[in-house]
């Protein structure tokens, strides 16, 4: 299990890595500096067949297993801009996966279909102005009325908010019935009453677009249900498992990538009349950051391989994002501390990976949010 891929794995990552190599990483300061990439990026990622590696062939997916998605995240960790990697995962195993899983079979035709050919680009409204960890705690409310639902309320760090065709949405349908009073639905954010507010200003993840969104008297038809009345609150917890799981793989390799740039670097740049590689302060802290990044490495591998046996294992995926957080943070930090005066210059990519890094101890569950998980389960 130490290396759970197999060979189509291994065809799959070669052909990825050619994509973000040579169609995406040349373009990453470019889009990192104006702050969004392109759409096609999407379509594009459609037609190679992406976006689906691990739906069913008949929406459009290629038919693959659940380490098929954890090589597209690693490979994308080379695309130089966290926010295009980010904002790729959130169509591909965040938003989308609810519409797979819960989506009625009109739903997946409609949609699925779409997300995977690129054509519809998809966001998660989970978080609020006055909500984030606490889920339950959401104001968005959906009231039912004869022939579908009238949502009003606001979402706030929706990633791919401002480009999105679709809307994977959390509201509250009751609210007397706390966590069953909660449901998914999909949006088309051209339905009147939707309203992008504005675009976020961000510490790092410049390339993606972080947007609030309001509803005003938003109609929804009785369809736009995801999965049954009250659930939605179920739902979610088993959808922010993928996220997290996803995010964590992508980040502890691009932390490797970090760690690589930092060791070229100390084995290059001299003081005291030999390579800095060869000062002991240094050489242990890139040891130490070697061994941390592999083990954070195995928690992942093995939290990707149980869910590819079809476990739930929230334990170990609350670990591995937890740990993996910590650990890249740790590494781009210190790995920024190597370059010295150049880790604090625009003009290397280590102040990026710094930037971005902070984020997955936030997204998707912070860091607070894993160790109640990770103590529950512990029978805390
Ligand atoms: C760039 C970016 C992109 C994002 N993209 C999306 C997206 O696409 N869709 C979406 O829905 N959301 C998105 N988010 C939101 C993200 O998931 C939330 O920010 C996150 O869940 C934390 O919620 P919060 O910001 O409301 O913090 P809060 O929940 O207000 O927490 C504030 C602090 O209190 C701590 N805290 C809270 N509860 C506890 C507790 N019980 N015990 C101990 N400490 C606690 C937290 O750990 C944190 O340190 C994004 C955020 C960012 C920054």
């Amino acid at each position: 299990m130490a290396w759970p891929f197999e060979s189509h794995h291994d065809e799959l990552r070669t052909s990825v890595r050619a994509f973000v190599d040579g169609e995406l990483a040349p373009h990453a300061d470019e889009w990192e500096a104006e702050g969004y990439f392109p759409d096609s990026v999407f379509r594009r990622m459609g037609e190679l067949g992406f976006l689906g590696l691990s739906y069913p062939e008949e929406y459009g997916g290629g038919g693959g297993d659940y380490l098929c998605n954890v090589v597209l995240a690693e490979e994308l960790s080379r695309c130089n801009s966290g926010g295009v990697a980010m904002a790729i995962a959130v169509q591909t195993d965040m938003a989308v996966p609810p519409v797979h899983k819960f989506g009625s079979e009109e739903q997946k035709k409609k949609y699925l279909t779409a997300a995977i050919s690129g054509e519809k680009i998809f966001c998660l409204g989970i978080s609020e102005p006055d909500a984030g960890s606490d889920v339950a705690g959401i104001k968005t409310t959906a009231k039912k009325i004869e022939g579908g639902w009238v949502v009003n309320g606001a979402k706030l760090w929706i990633t791919n908010g401002k480009r999105a065709d679709c809307m994977t949405l959390v509201a509250k349908t009751d609210r007397d019935a706390g966590h069953q009073g909660i449901s998914l639905f999909i949006v088309d954010t051209d339905t009147p009453g939707y309203h992008v507010r504005r675009t976020l200003d961000k510490l790092g993840m410049h390339a993606s677009d972080t947007a609030e969104i309001s509803f005003t008297d938003m109609f929804l038809p009785d369809d736009a249900l995801l999965g049954n009345e009250g659930e939605g609150f179920y739902n979610i917890s088993w959808e922010l498992q993928g996220e997290r799981l996803i995010g964590a793989a992508g980040t502890i390799v691009g932390a490797r990538r970090t760690l690589d740039a930092a060791i070229a670097y100390a084995k290059e740049r001299k003081t005291f009349g030999k390579p800095i590689s060869k000062h002991q302060a240094v050489r242990h802290a890139l040891a130490e950051m070697a061994t941390e990044i592999q083990a954070a490495q195995q928690l992942v591998y093995l939290a990707a391989w149980k869910v590819n046996r079809g476990e739930y294992p929230v334990r170990e995926i609350s670990m591995a994002k937890l740990l993996t957080g910590e650990v890249s943070w740790k590494v781009s930090d210190r790995s920024l501390q190597i370059f010295g005066g150049y880790g604090y210059s625009m003009e290397f990519p280590v102040q990026r990976a710094w930037r971005d890094s902070r984020l997955i101890r936030i997204g998707g569950g912070t860091d607070e949010v894993m160790r109640e998980v990770i103590g529950r389960m512990e029978g805390l």
